[in-house]
């Protein structure tokens, strides 16, 4: 059972440092954990093929890594930005737990995120971003470590995920909680460079990390991370040559 007005008397209480040092640790250690056990299980797996088999960058891990840990510090910055909202009614966790309500706002924070990585991913694809951009594609061969490698700017930009979807509803506080750690296992799964459904076509909704894979490759297509629709709305609706 969860304790309601528990919770909600803690995060009442929380100053500003609070706010920075809990999501820094949380980010660190959601990152730390998910993208260890991704690279340890990718580099002892025997059950998957690779979907590119050129070996990683020298230095891209610790490279990843480094700029990582930026992308949490910007996640942290954020973090300053929501107890001011929360503190001045311009955000409101909804404290009571509803199993039917989570599964759902879980569900919608999963598309939200979908859509909203798209935008932010494709306009740091136009010419004039993409030179902050290229920092995650320093990752010819994307690894789990890759997960939040960006330049601050897209960190911060990313990061603003949770915010702007507060913004437009109150979400339990616990499905809120559970973004991040959705987030970072998808991240992860999709950065392994694993082909777990070889004998899905590439448009297929099993084939993200081989599709996420490719984009690292090559950055002309796949811009979607976990689905494959919004590439294909795209592509319908702006592009002239779709093949
Ligand atoms: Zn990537
Ligand atoms: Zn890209």
């Amino acid at each position: 059972m969860l304790n309601e007005e528990l919770v909600k008397s803690i995060v009442d209480q929380l100053g500003y440092s609070e706010f920075f040092i809990i999501t820094f640790i949380m980010f660190s250690v959601l990152y730390f954990s998910f993208s260890a056990l991704g690279y340890l299980f990718i580099i002892r797996q025997k059950s998957f093929k690779k979907v590119q088999s050129k070996p990683f960058r020298s230095e891209q891990i610790m490279t990843e890594v480094k700029r990582s840990f930026v992308s949490i510090l910007m996640f942290a910055i954020l973090s300053l930005w929501m107890c001011y909202g929360l503190k001045n009614g311009i955000y409101k966790y909804n404290y009571s737990f509803k199993f039917q309500e989570y599964l759902i706002e879980i569900l919608a924070l999963f598309l939200w995120n979908e859509f909203y990585f798209f935008i932010v991913h494709k306009t740091f694809h136009l010419k004039i971003f993409y030179k902050y951009h290229v920092d995650h594609h320093f990752s010819f061969v994307p690894s789990p470590f890759s997960a939040y490698s960006f330049h601050w700017s897209e960190g911060l930009l990313l990061g603003a995920v949770m915010p702007v979807a507060m913004f437009f509803y109150d979400f339990e506080f616990w499905s809120i909680m559970s973004l991040p750690v959705m987030s970072i296992i998808l991240n992860a799964l999709g950065h392994s460079n694993l082909d777990f459904f070889p004998d899905k076509d590439i448009n297929s909704l099993y084939s993200f990390s081989k599709r996420h894979s490719l984009h690292h490759q090559n950055p002309h297509k796949h811009f979607g991370f976990f689905l494959p629709w919004l590439d294909m709305i795209y592509d319908r609706l702006f592009s002239r040559n779709v093949s």
